[in-house]
This record gives structure tokens, sequence and C-alpha cells, in this order.
């Protein structure tokens, strides 16, 4: 299996030379040269393997330049017990014909640890292959850092130098990033906001000669390795929800950068017979207003809220180019054209195409708000005893609309209630304590370096400290 860009400008690439890379160099997003298909009989034959060996066998079909023998170790070191709990990946049910898939059960209690945890395997299994290392900055203004931070953690030949914005995350994410002690762990507290940290990234990762001599990566949502081990989750789904040949299922997806729910639409164009793609958005609607009217139009970062669901404040959905160029027929020069059209006028029109999303690509969308949120949260702990964090309410709420007789909805759990407490103190008028193992965690001595808004100290910082391991 090789790599292509959706811009057409790349030559074909083997796994794990995109691994490495951000964006192709023609500025699109590496995608499969096909789509390998799973027919009816093969996925029978899954029905009964764990969550890894299931994992093993998905991620077969997308890297063939590792060795199986190989790929089988690095997916039973990421998705073992320790990390994810007994009952890995549980389905939950709730009422109406709908059930929460648990993704959120690995060390930063979101489901960004289910590919990270892979990443971090593969990342530092393919360094040592090839003898070299890997410098890994970023910014976060929570989620992403923490769970990177995690799977990375005392890796071989990697380090991880993560900006975010000093004072400015709740005391549990400081607590979940900040408390690792492990020396190739490297926190970087910015005096500024999150676009602040961005910047400095911009700027360091944007001067080649820096980025090359030190061996910059980054682990963005854009990676191909993550969408691929997300799309395992989609079949381990399907498998559990259903007991015939061809039942189909629909899954509900709280979005934002369109990584978890492009994972889905793989996973449907592999023959999972999947009925609908539902698409749920926060206030910040720029997906949802795309598959209700045809046009893409991103909004500017004053122009997005900030939301009680902030992992879904998203203003440009880093991933959607990907969905596109299958919507145009994996036509690149096409996907070229949108993208031109974009950065003059601002947006895209692929109305004329609308009729298709539904009917040939299953998606549907909708959005919810913030007294959405709160009542859906509200509702599902009263009727069903089950208390649900404000992304999954937004899956939850927008899923409501779309249940269909006989066609189990799945809604991805995308976080667990106990890292968003405010919201959830909100909906329900009293607090919810911290389970024991996390309440410790504010007590655990802390490791930052608070610097200035000052790209040169950034790099100077990084220069005296990365990874020479190989
Ligand atoms: C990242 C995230 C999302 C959005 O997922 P995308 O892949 O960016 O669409 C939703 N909910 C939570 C809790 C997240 O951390």
């Amino acid at each position: 299996m090789h790599y292509l860009s959706t811009r057409g400008g790349m030559k074909p690439q083997p796994f794990s030379d995109i691994l490495l890379e951000g964006l192709a160099t023609d500025g699109g997003l590496a995608i499969p040269e096909r789509i390998p298909v799973v027919d009816a009989e093969t996925l029978a034959s899954w029905r009964s393997l764990s969550y890894a060996e299931l994992a093993a066998r998905v991620l077969a079909l997308f890297i063939d330049d590792i060795p199986r023998g190989d790929l089988d170790e690095l997916v039973h070191a990421a998705y073992r017990p320790e990390v994810f709990g007994i009952d890995m990946v549980p389905l939950k049910p709730l009422d109406g014909g709908m059930s929460l898939l648990g993704l959120s059960q690995g060390p930063t209690l979101a489901f960004k640890d289910m590919a990270m945890q892979f990443l971090g395997q593969v990342f530092e299994y393919v360094l040592k292959r090839r003898g070299t290392s890997l410098n890994i900055l970023g910014a976060t203004s929570g989620d992403t850092g923490s769970a990177a931070e995690h799977a990375l953690r005392g890796k071989r030949g990697i380090a991880v130098f993560m900006l975010s914005p000093h004072g400015r995350m709740s005391d549990f994410q400081r607590a979940q990033m900040y408390t690792l002690q492990d020396e190739n762990i490297h926190n970087i507290a910015i005096k500024g906001v999150f676009d602040d940290c961005q910047d400095i990234v911009k700027a360091l990762a944007g001067d080649l000669d820096f980025k090359s001599r030190y061996r910059i990566g980054a682990v963005n949502s854009i990676n191909w390795a993550r969408i691929a081990a997300q799309i395992v989750y989609y079949f381990w789904g399907w498998l559990r929800a259903t007991s015939a040949p061809g039942q189909q299922v629909s899954f509900a997806v709280p979005s934002g950068n369109f990584g978890n729910i492009l994972a889905g639409h793989f996973a449907r164009e592999m023959g999972l017979p999947i009925r609908r793609l539902v698409l749920a958005t926060n206030e910040n609607n720029v997906l949802e207003e795309f598959f209700r009217t045809g046009i893409y139009r991103p909004r500017s970062a004053e122009q997005t809220r900030a939301t009680s669901s902030p992992s879904m404040d998203i203003s440009r959905a880093s991933n959607f180019e990907r969905f596109v160029f299958d919507l145009l027929g994996r036509d690149a020069a096409r996907v070229s054209a949108c993208w031109d059209t974009l950065s003059r006028t601002g947006q895209f029109d692929l109305s004329s195409l609308r009729d298709q999303f539904e009917s040939r690509y299953g998606f549907v969308a909708g959005a919810s708000s913030h007294g959405d949120r709160l009542e859906t949260i509200r509702r599902i702990h009263r009727d069903c005893g089950v208390l649900i964090d404000p992304h999954t309410a937004d899956g939850v709420k927008v899923a409501a609309a779309h249940v269909e007789d006989g066609v189990p909805m799945l809604v991805l759990e995308t976080a667990l209630p106990a890292k968003f407490g405010a919201t959830i103190e909100e909906a329900l008028g009293r607090s919810v304590p911290l389970p024991p193992e996390l309440a410790s965690l504010s007590a655990l001595p802390q490791r930052v370096t608070v610097m200035e808004h000052d790209v040169d100290a950034v790099r100077a910082y990084i220069q005296q400290h990365v990874s020479s391991a190989a």
C-alpha cells in the first residue's frame, strides 16, 4: 500500500515515510492510493478477536512495510489492559436505540488516546529501525498535548516539546501534563494565549534549517496513522452491536477537525455496513453548514466561539480535505481547485454534489448549543443513570434526531465527564467528585518551564534539550 497526496503532487510513498511527515510536500494530505475492502466473510471471522487482534487485522490493510509479527507486537503494546482497562472499548446502552461507544478509558480520559497510544509505539519502532531520532514540537490548549505526552513518555529516540498557555488550562489538564516526570517530556508554559503558542510552533516549523537540523516533527490531527488507528473502533463497534452479516448500524460523532468521523467514512468505504454517519458540531458549525448547504466556509479565529465543548471549537477542519478528495472522485486537480478558491475567496461551493452527501456517503449533520448540552447531560443522567461529558452530549443531542427503527445508533464517547467538571456541575446543580486516582494527581509535583512569548527563547531551549538517542 502506497500513499498519495490529495493535491496530486507527491510521488507514491510507503506508510513509514508518510508517518514522520506532516503535510505532503505539495501542501495536500497523505491518502491511501486505494481503499481496501473487507468482505462479509472476513468480517464475520473477526467477531471473536480481542481489540488488539482486530487492530492488527485492520491496520495491516494500510501498513505493509512493517512485518506482520512486528505490527502485532506494536498493537498489543498499545492496546493493553494496563492502559485502557480490562473491558476495552465497551458498549454502554442508553435509551431510544442509542448506545455509547466507550473510547475514553485511556490515560487522559479522551478518545485521542486510542490513536496516540498506537502512534507512540509505531514512532518508536520506525525511528529505531532507521537509527534516528525525532523531536516533537506542538502547541496545545489541553487534550491533544496530554494525549501525546502520555503516549510518548519514556519512548527511545523521541523528545516532546509541548507549548501551553500559562495559567489558562484547567487544574486537571495542567496536572495531567505537568506531573509527568519523564526526561523526554518538556512542558513549556508560554505567557500568552493558545494562539501565541501556535504562532511560536509555526515560526519554528517554518524555519526549514532549524527543522531539519533538529529533526522537528509533529503529532497533529492530520497524521495518517491516527486516522488509520481510529478506523479500528468503527469495526469493533459494529462487531459488538450486531449479530448478523450485513446488519446496519449508524454512528454519531462529536466533530471538530473531522479526524474522528473521517475514520468512520473510511470504515464505510471499506464495506463495513454503516447506514449513517451523523456529524455533530457545537455552536462552531462550519461542518454542519457544509453538509446542509454544500458550502465550506471556515471561520477566522476571532469568529470561533469559546464554548462548553472546547475541544470542538475549531474554525478550520484540517482533515476535511481527505473527504473532499473522495467526494470529487479522487480527482486531485479538482481538490486543488477547491483550495485555490478557498484561499482567494474564503469559501468553496460543492452544492451541486449535495444530494450525494447522504445517499452515497451516509453523512447527515446537526449542531448543538450550550443549552442543549446541559439539557442532554441532565436527561441522560436522569433517565439512563449515565453521566456524559459535554462533547459526548453534543453527539447524543444530534444523534437523537436521526435514530431509525432497527438500526442501532452508536454515539462515540469522546471524553469522560471528570475532565469537564464545571459544565457537569452547571447541568446537574451539584459537583461531581473526581475518581480517587485523579484527585490525587493534583498533589503530585509538577514539572514545567515558564517562558515569555519569544520564539528565540523557545528555539534556544529546544537546542539545549533535543533528543540525540538513536
Ligand atoms: C478532539 C476532540 C473532538 C473532535 O474530534 P475531531 O477528530 O477533531 O473531529 C471531540 N471531542 C473531544 C473530547 C476531543 O478531544
